[in-house]
């Protein structure tokens, strides 16, 4: 017998059907002895439902008030969830994140879970039932209603595996495991049997979808068991999905590269002809800073007759906000030459922990984008990344070929 936390996302409670479907599999695994904590998702597209009622009435929303409506999405669930568990003649109960209680800071629409008291969901497992707990929402030392962020409810589940030692948590998607790439782009992308926390980290960052970040943080720090696992396939006890495991482990499949992710988040900005003196990059950046925009690739020429040439990415969404500050504040500060910007651009990176013992790999991304002509326009590279700027449309183009040119298609031997 194991405790096991299971996470049931958006589409997995998309309708009475589908929450049936999910109640099913959930006894499935009661019958084999488990106990389970069921975390769930609002039903899909609700979240975007209440957030768009909100901004009719205000375009400027506050947060705790966002927070209030945003949560009901998950109560609605674990409710609907708890009686289809009791339809099918097992004890469950649902718990909303403050009655549980899941304390957080007060950063409202993005809280930080500080700590979870477990005091009555032990007690209703012992007594035999299927506890349900909303994802998503927890409360803050003030009794204000809080909420995770974005695809917050996979850090609920992590956090509560952490919280109660469980043996493994398990977040149920649309999709059966984590891919080499999205299959929608690479219809050869193969599962992964496992993947490290840390290849998890960094594909989750630029640009997986498979994992909220912040859940593959919290999973990381506590050494929670993860797994990925399908809501949509018929149960099967041998189904093991993608398991997210730490380098120690043994057995871990021998890949150089894991996966490739990719993104058209960012934009890229230009400041051309800036004098090569101490102090130009704070003097760029700062401004860009101090509007509160994240900066994320960042390349420097060597200067060339004392100029050199400053590149940046941010948010797509804070592009025109960064242009602006850049004409308007930083070209006279530093008397530059020039300002320009890009924002048809995409990111593509490459992770996995071989590339720490393993030379070449840049270079041979660099070659196979060569080969499809493909421009690269920024290069920035981790122990266990290589990211690189193309111009947008030749993403697709350029994740497919490097899918075959590391044989991520074959299982490595
Ligand atoms: N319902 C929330 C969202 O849509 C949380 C989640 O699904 O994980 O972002
Ligand atoms: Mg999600």
């Amino acid at each position: 017998m194991a405790l096991i936390v299971q996470k049931y996302g958006g589409t997995s409670m998309g309708s009475p059907e589908r929450i049936r479907e999910v109640a099913k599999r959930i006894a499935h695994y009661h019958s084999q002895g488990h106990q389970l904590i069921v975390v769930p998702s609002a039903m899909s597209g609700e979240t975007n439902r209440l957030l768009g009622l909100a901004r009719q009435l205000n375009a400027e929303p506050d947060g705790r008030e966002l927070d209030v409506i945003a949560a009901t999405g998950e109560q609605v669930s674990v409710g609907l969830l708890a009686l289809a568990i009791q339809n099918l003649g097992i004890k469950a109960k649902s718990y909303t994140g403050w009655q549980v209680k899941v304390l957080t800071d007060s950063a409202f629409t993005k809280a930080r879970i500080l700590s979870i008291d477990d005091a009555n969901i032990r007690k209703d497992l012992a007594e035999g039932n299927v506890v349900v707990v909303a994802g998503f929402q927890g409360i803050d030392e003030h009794g204000n209603i809080t909420t995770l962020g974005r695809g917050g409810s996979d850090t609920t589940g992590v956090a509560m595996a952490a919280a109660l030692k469980a043996d493994e948590c398990q977040i149920f998607t649309d999709v059966d495991g984590v891919y080499t790439t999205d299959p929608r782009v690479v219809p050869e992308a193969r599962k992964l049997e496992q993947i490290t926390f840390e290849e998890m980290f960094e594909l989750a960052s630029q640009g997986s979808k498979v994992l909220q970040i912040r859940s593959v943080e919290f999973a990381g720090k506590y050494k929670v068991k993860l797994r990925v696992l399908s809501s949509f396939t018929e149960f099967d006890s041998q189904d093991r999905g993608t398991l997210i495991t730490y380098e120690e482990d043994e057995n871990m499949e021998q890949a150089i590269i894991s996966g490739i992710a990719f993104n058209r988040d960012e934009a890229k900005l230009t400041v051309a002809g800036v004098p090569d003196r101490p102090g130009i990059a704070f003097s760029i950046l700062g401004p860009i800073a101090e509007a509160n925009i994240d900066i994320d690739v960042i390349i420097q020429n060597t200067s060339f007759e004392g100029l050199t040439d400053f590149s940046f990415t941010v948010h797509r969404n804070d592009y025109a906000k960064a242009l602006a500050i850049l004409n308007d504040k930083v070209k006279p500060l530093i008397d530059a030459r020039s300002v320009a910007g890009d924002n048809k651009i995409a990111k593509i990176s490459l992770v996995g922990i071989g590339m720490r013992s393993h030379v070449g790999i840049a270079a041979k991304m660099f070659e196979t984008l060569a080969h499809e002509n493909v421009n690269i326009q920024m290069i920035s590279t981790s122990e266990i990344k290589t990211s690189v700027v193309v111009d947008e449309k030749y993403m697709e183009l350029a994740v497919r070929a490097l899918h075959t040119a590391f044989e991520l298609d074959k299982v490595p031997t």
